[in-house]
């Protein structure tokens, strides 16, 4: 179904526009003034986020991965907050070492090597990629070579793991609380300097925001493509790597741990480190793409991605990998290939559903989807400066099922991952509720920024395609 908008025969400035860019930029990214829930909001994220990351580590080096155990250990008085600080591994030369290692490693790796991938493996795209239009109008050069980062880096560990045994495999697993300290050192020091520099020697001084509070400006970003130089991208660093090439050694230094306390690696270990693993390769593989994402394309870089980046990311989402130290469970053939099948049926729609929209809105809608030509909604927007710009919103395939399907795809797939640990405690479940809020958070925020931006015509488009995540559900 096709209908146009009124106005039709004015002239069209952007006929298709991926990124929802240059006019409409002004309503993305984070807000221009602070009201008081939104400061009240960053205020707790500052002061708990690093509480929580602590207290769930805390939780499986002390109390066997329970959540509820450290807390009625302190009110039944059995304990003390001291006792449980003084048990916990300080920072320590070792992990200093390892850390600095292996930032600096993954920082050569990013800035010293073009990528080469994209010159042998068909249909990847690497090497000098153009991200989408900042507000400023500017259009930064990115260059993709994460892909390539985590082939070196998975490939040196297996090589040290079965041929050069400089260090154990377990090294991730065995350091990490003195890790925590390490990546909370540089998820501070980043997202400090990036405000500083802000202010001092912006990357681009018209793509900066200041509301003015401290607080809001620390926590959301001020400026919104921080770099060093010409290539080092803060933004495209710091969500990539350290973090998320770190997420499967870190799964791969669980699974070693478990080989050398139980004498074998579960099934359920194995499924974790698969699933996640074609999630992350997927990341990398798509890392082109992910220049177009809200993550790269819309948020400014402050605490929340640099904080977020270097503690929560690889700490959290790896919580399975790490209750299976503690708890190894061996799944059933049958619960084992059930997970196995929701973890990939999730990732396909997750990755189909991404493809469609990404293949539509290249070709103007001039492809197919299901085998049949696509059907959309055209919209029209109007800029600050009073322009015209029209765009389409697709309602065939996974994106006529339902408005979000790729994060429902993404839950699939993050329930799998917590599903492979059993239901004996709460904490590796912390994926899938803190996914589903953050998915949901997003869907809500996108929806606003959609609705203002096409007004009635996003209405038409939510009476075409009436729920978000779950068709009859949500
Ligand atoms: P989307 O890729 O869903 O993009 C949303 C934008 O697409 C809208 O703002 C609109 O932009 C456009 N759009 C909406 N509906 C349609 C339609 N029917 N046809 C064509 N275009 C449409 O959002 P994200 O960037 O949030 O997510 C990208 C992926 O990243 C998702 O798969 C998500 O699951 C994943 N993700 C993972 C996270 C993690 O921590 N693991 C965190 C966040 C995301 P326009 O203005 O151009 O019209």
């Amino acid at each position: 179904m096709a209908a146009f908008p009124e106005g039709k025969s004015e002239e069209r400035k952007h006929k298709n526009n991926p990124n929802g860019s240059g006019a409409s930029q002004g309503q993305w990214g984070r807000a221009w003034e602070v009201d008081w829930f939104s400061l009240a909001s960053v205020l707790f994220l500052l002061t708990f986020s690093p509480l929580i990351v602590y207290y769930f580590i805390m939780s499986c080096d002390q109390y066997h991965c329970s959540l509820t155990d450290p807390i009625t250990d302190v009110l039944m008085g059995n304990s003390h907050l001291s006792d449980i600080w003084n048990k916990t591994p300080s920072l320590s030369w070792k992990a200093a070492n390892i850390y600095l290692f292996w930032v600096t490693f993954q920082v050569m790796l990013y800035i010293l090597v073009p990528d080469f991938c994209h010159k042998f493996l068909p249909g990847y795209v690497g090497g000098v990629q153009e991200g989408a239009l900042t507000p400023a109008g500017t259009v930064n050069k990115y260059e993709i070579n994460g892909l390539q980062a985590w082939i070196i880096t998975h490939a040196l560990w297996f090589a040290n793991a079965y041929y050069f045994h400089w260090f154990s495999p377990t090294i991730i697993f065995d350091n990490w609380i003195p890790l925590l300290w390490c990546a909370n050192i540089l998820g501070y020091t980043a997202s400090t300097f990036a405000m500083i520099k802000s202010y001092f020697f912006p990357s681009n001084p018209n793509d900066c925001k200041f509301t003015g509070n401290l607080f809001y400006d620390y926590m959301m970003g001020i400026e919104f493509n921080p770099r060093i130089g010409k290539w080092f991208d803060f933004k495209l660093f710091f969500n990539g790597r350290p973090g998320i090439v770190a997420w499967t050694l870190i799964n791969l230094s669980y699974a070693a741990k478990q080989q050398e306390l139980y004498g074998q690696v579960t099934n359920s270990m194995i499924l974790v480190n698969v699933l996640q693993g074609i999630y992350v390769l997927d990341f990398f593989w798509n890392e082109a793409w992910y220049l177009k994402t809200i993550d790269i394309c819309h948020d400014h870089f402050g605490w929340y991605l640099g904080w977020g980046d270097c503690v929560w990311l690889p700490y959290l989402y790896t919580l399975q990998g790490l209750y299976l130290v503690y708890h190894p469970v061996q799944l059933s053939t049958a619960n084992a290939v059930g997970i196995l099948l929701l973890g990939l049926v999730g990732y396909y729609i997750f990755r189909m559903t991404n493809h469609q929209k990404d293949l539509f809105r290249r070709t103007d809608g001039n492809c197919k989807i299901w085998g049949k030509k696509p059907e959309y909604i055209e919209c029209s927007y109007t800029s600050v400066d009073g322009t015209k710009y029209y765009s389409k919103l697709m309602i065939s395939g996974f994106w006529g099922v339902a408005r979000h399907f790729n994060y429902t795809g993404d839950l699939m797939g993050s329930l799998a991952y917590c599903l492979t640990c059993g239901f004996g405690h709460i904490l590796p479940y912390f994926y899938i509720i803190y996914m589903t809020i953050l998915l949901t958070h997003r869907c809500i925020r996108d929806e606003h920024r959609c609705s203002s931006k096409y007004s009635k015509d996003w209405k038409r488009y939510t009476t075409a395609v009436p729920y978000r995540l779950i068709p009859g559900v949500f």
